[in-house]
């Protein structure tokens, strides 16, 4: 499982909550390359046309657009869940499942809800 941040996840900060939801789901973090020209996180980890292609069971991609050299990266992953503030966002059309809000609401939910219904 990979959870991906784009340039819509805000700051360094917020990453870390990407890094939380990776490690109960037992995945890792990837990111966009304009999460990593804003140096929310290292190149090491950018997805993409020019960075790594992954094809994980589950992607969940996290305030990120979707741009071509992206979906390059990611769009051979089993299922996509975008979580993203706007509708009309291009990754939603490559998505098995939206979810319309910020990734600081809902990322600690997804935490939180998977911690609580997990054994
Ligand atoms: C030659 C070339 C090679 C490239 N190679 C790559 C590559 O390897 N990988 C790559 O990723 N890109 C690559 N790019 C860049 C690519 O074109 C895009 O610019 C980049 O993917 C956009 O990243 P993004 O989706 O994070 O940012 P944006 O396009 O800025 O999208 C941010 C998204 O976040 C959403 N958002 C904003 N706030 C929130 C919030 N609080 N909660 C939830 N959602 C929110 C917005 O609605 C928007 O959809 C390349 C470009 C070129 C020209």
């Amino acid at each position: 499982m990979i959870v991906a941040g784009g340039y819509g996840v805000g700051s360094l900060a917020n990453f870390k909550l990407l890094f939380e939801l990776a490690e109960v789901l037992g995945g890792e973090v990837g990111a966009t390359r304009a999460a990593v020209d804003a140096g929310f996180i290292g190149h090491e980890r950018q997805i993409g046309q020019t960075g790594v292609t992954v094809r994980p069971k589950l992607y969940i991609a996290c305030g990120i657009s979707g741009a071509v050299q992206h979906r390059a990266g990611m769009d051979q992953s089993a299922k996509i869940i975008s979580i993203n503030t706007d509708p009309k966002a291009p990754i939603n059309a490559i998505a098995d499942y939206t979810i319309i809000g910020s990734v600081t609401d809902i990322i600690p939910k997804m935490i939180r809800y998977y911690k609580a219904n997990s054994k």
